[in-house]
């Protein structure tokens, strides 16, 4: 097992450098045109291929790292670089995870690679469980997967919302209900291969921020899958089920569940995200506080400024301890006994939300323009503190762990 340091090693060095130059020099630069066209920067995607950054392979390494920290130093610099960019290089890993957490390793092999594409030809997948009635309560989930045995088929009904790079992507997981009489158990994932008739864009958001990254609904009608699409395989999910069912019965017995332990630890990886675009801002405010002179001398003379970004910087720093721990708890197996990984994500998100608006605050009239780039540092924080599980699910997460009581 890994120990424990908070000094990253040469390799994790390295790797954070080439991130940082590819943030600094590619993302960064192309950040207010993209945000402004509302579009997938696929240009900027394919840079990102060409040297290895957008892969599996890359995404794979960072994951396996065996301190844990690979995942969140990589996103720390992506989002640095820019969130809706960075957003577009990682949306396809949220559909990858959802592969290598349920998949076999046929599927994995199958579907992951053709996810990405390559550096010629790259594609985007995207990831589906959301609904317009199943946000937050994804119990409440109705699209629905009916199994046809005759055809061994599944057919999939119903429409997804806030999906990342939803309808353009080439390979979708959906999530959908197999069994509606237990709950998000009765739930499973299927790969909607490339092109598959039935599936279609819906609407596609205008948003408040990370504006350069696509969302959208996806609608499915009667879309047809082979067997083989149902990620895990008939056999586990029926073993599965039946389990499910058998606890329900005799009185539905409390149980971890395991999707939230995967929800545990993949939210630290947000919580990174969110400490890159607050470190960014945090930058730009300090730059800007060290040469904007009024009353005769720097702003940041002032305690008024100086305190400010003491306290900014405090908060980035704790943040990613949180998140680091939350990430080597994930890692080397720990168990989450205090909702770890809901913590550090609450903490950076909100770390981000706060620390982008003090920025703007510090440059004044700049940061309300878009000269600057903390105003849209600032609309892109927003995401982080409702995706992948709100504010307000994070507490309720971590009290009910805490407390063991099903607080509602
Ligand atoms: C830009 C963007 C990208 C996204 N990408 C994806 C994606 O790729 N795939 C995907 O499946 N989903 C995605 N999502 C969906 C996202 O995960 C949901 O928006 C989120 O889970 C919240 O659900 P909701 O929007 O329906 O809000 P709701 O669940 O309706 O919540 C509304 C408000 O009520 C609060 N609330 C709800 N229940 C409780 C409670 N029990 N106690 C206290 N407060 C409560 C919430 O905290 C929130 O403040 C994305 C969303 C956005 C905006």
């Amino acid at each position: 097992m890994a120990e424990f340091t908070l000094e990253l090693n040469d390799d994790q060095k390295q790797v954070k450098e080439w991130l940082h130059g590819f943030a600094a020099d590619v993302i960064r630069p192309a950040a207010a045109e993209w945000d402004e066209r509302e579009e997938t920067p696929w240009p900027v995607i394919q840079e990102a291929a060409k040297i290895g950054i957008y892969s599996l392979d890359f995404y794979a390494q960072q994951f396996f790292d065996p301190t844990g920290l690979g995942i969140p130093v990589a996103m720390e610099e992506l989002f640095w670089g820019d969130a809706g960019i960075a957003l577009s290089i990682v949306g396809t890993g949220l559909a990858a995870v959802g592969v290598l957490a349920n998949g076999t390793e046929e599927q994995i092999g199958t579907w992951i690679p053709q996810m990405y594409g390559d550096a010629d030809d790259v594609k985007v997948a995207a990831f589906c469980s959301s609904e317009p009635d199943a946000g937050s309560d994804v119990a409440s989930m109705r699209t629905r997967a009916v199994y046809d045995e005759a055809k061994d088929e599944w057919v999939l009904n119903g429409t997804k919302t806030w999906a990342t790079n939803g309808g353009i992507a080439g390979v979708h997981v959906v999530v959908a209900v197999v069994d509606p009489d237990i709950g998000s158990k009765g739930h499973a994932s299927f790969i909607v291969p490339p092109n598959t008739p039935g599936l279609s864009q819906g609407q596609k958001f205008k948003k408040h921020g990370i504006r350069a990254s696509h969302t959208a609904e996806v609608v499915l009608e009667d879309v047809r899958v082979p067997g083989h699409c149902l990620l895990g395989g008939k056999e586990k999910l029926d073993e599965r089920l039946a389990r499910a069912r058998e606890r329900a019965k005799s009185g539905g017995e409390r149980v971890k569940n395991a999707a939230m332990a995967t929800f545990e630890a993949s939210r630290p990886a947000v919580g990174a995200m969110a400490v890159g675009t607050a470190r960014a801002a945090y930058e730009v405010a300090l730059d800007y506080a060290k040469t904007r002179s009024q009353f005769g001398r720097p702003i940041i003379d002032n305690q008024g400024i100086a305190f400010q970004l003491a306290d900014m910087r405090t908060r980035i720093d704790a943040a990613r301890l949180l998140v680091w721990r939350a990430s080597w708890m994930a890692t080397t197996g720990k168990p989450f006994t205090s909702a770890e990984g809901s913590m550090s994500k609450l903490y950076a998100s909100e770390t981000a939300r706060d620390v982008t608006a003090q920025a703007i605050q510090i440059l004044g009239g700049n940061g309300f323009t878009r000269e600057y780039p903390v105003e849209r540092m600032h609309r892109d924080a927003a995401i982080y503190t409702i995706f992948e599980g709100t504010s307000e699910i994070q507490r309720l997460v971590i009290a009910r762990t805490l407390s063991d009581m099903p607080i509602r």
